[in-house]
């Protein structure tokens, strides 16, 4: 949770030197459980997992026509088994299911070209699961929202 939270930070100075859309209009909600336990992770390359998310999230909502409502991040961490789930879900225009089935494959994209290269969600995707040994799985709901769910394994404590 502390690294989410710093790769919030990170992300909103990114953007904010970029320019490229207004980070700080985004809302954040956090639902953090408490007490979480630890994990065994590598931070930087966890944090390069959360940006990715993040930007793609940003990248997303910009995309989208917002009335009353505004764009929003709902972060969420728990635990769950011998896993720390954390959730970065925005409310942006979510993905059809032939494009969610495919977003971890390496170059896929639907940004057009020069905008996106297509790795973000494919090098996440090695990082938790090969390299961490995690899970790392999308839902989504056209139109309403999407949901990235990543589980981390909690450190043991004979470990
Ligand atoms: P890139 O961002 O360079 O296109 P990614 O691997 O990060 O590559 O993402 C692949 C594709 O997944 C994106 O082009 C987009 O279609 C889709 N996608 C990823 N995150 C979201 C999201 N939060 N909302 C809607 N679509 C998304
Ligand atoms: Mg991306």
């Amino acid at each position: 949770a502390e690294l989410l939270d710093e790769a919030l930070k990170l992300a909103t100075n990114v953007y904010d030197m970029q320019r490229q859309f207004d980070f700080r209009r985004i809302q954040v909600v956090r639902e953090y459980e408490s007490d979480l336990p630890d994990v065994t992770c590598d931070g930087n390359e966890i944090t390069q997992v959360f940006l990715n998310l993040l930007k793609n999230g940003a990248e997303a909502m910009a995309e989208k026509e917002y009335g009353d409502d505004s764009p929003t991040f709902i972060l969420r961490a728990r635990t769950d088994n011998d896993l720390v789930l954390i959730e970065i879900e925005d409310n942006g225009p979510g993905m059809p299911e032939h494009v969610r089935r495919r977003v971890m494959e390496p170059f896929f994209t639907t940004k057009p070209v020069g905008r996106g290269t297509g790795l973000g969600l494919s090098v996440s995707y090695f990082i938790v699961t090969d390299l961490h040994k995690g899970s790392m799985e999308v839902r989504s709901e056209e139109g309403q929202w999407t949901r990235f769910i990543i589980g981390l394994p909690i450190q043991r404590e004979d470990a």
